[in-house]
């Protein structure tokens, strides 16, 4: 399986990071390895000063395709969760700086904390799904896919254009405003609505 992540796909956290309102979906990948399951803890890298929560929509695909239609396209996913796009910030900065990919930053091994996933038969309208990061019982960042720049069925067409989709292939859909650090202790909890689908700490 693979995890394909989407970049600036919300107006303000791509102003709130000095980017580009994007005109096509930027994308990168993450292996296997950066998966973290069932509330296990986030293990802060020595690598980095400054790792960065980013709470995200995910699709999960249940289906094979390419050159996906965008209309059919919510046939490809049947399941829709929330996964942290853990990112170390300085060495992003660091890669964008020297025009280098960004895989040091994004795709390190538990770089991608999942939690439960729901059916899309959940959602009445997926283009309009509330969610939200509590660190320490705070709330840290607030989102709603009507907010999307690309919506997910036109990331996965643009998304299949290139890369085949397979049955357990993940799409981090990107993430709103109001990303920042997280240090050892934090205690992470992610909610679709008021459902609580994700809770980890970080150590
Ligand atoms: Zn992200």
């Amino acid at each position: 399986m693979k995890i394909i992540c989407i970049g600036r796909n919300y107006r303000e956290h791509a102003k709130e990071l000095n980017n580009p309102i994007p005109l096509k979906p930027v994308f990168f990948m993450k292996p296997d390895s950066s998966i973290i399951r069932n509330g296990k803890p986030f293990f802060y890298p020595d690598f980095s000063q400054e790792i960065h929560y980013e709470i995200e929509l995910v699709l999960k695909i249940g289906r094979l395709g390419k050159g996906i239609a965008e209309k059919f396209a919510y046939r490809y996913y049947d399941e829709i969760g929330l996964g942290v796009d853990f990112t170390a910030r300085d060495l992003q900065k660091e890669c964008k700086k020297n025009g280098l990919p960004w895989e040091i930053s994004k795709a390190f091994e538990g770089s991608a904390p999942l939690g439960e996933f729901l059916p899309t038969e959940y959602f009445p309208d997926p283009a309009n799904i509330d969610f939200h990061l509590d660190i320490n019982g705070k709330t840290m960042q607030e989102g709603n896919s009507a907010d999307l720049i690309f919506s997910f069925d036109f990331l996965i067409s643009y998304v299949s254009q290139f890369f085949p989709l397979k049955n357990g292939d993940l799409i981090f859909t990107g993430t709103p405003a109001g990303v920042g650090p997280v240090n050892r202790n934090d205690h992470l909890e992610a909610y679709i609505g008021d459902k609580k689908l994700l809770d980890f700490y970080v150590k």
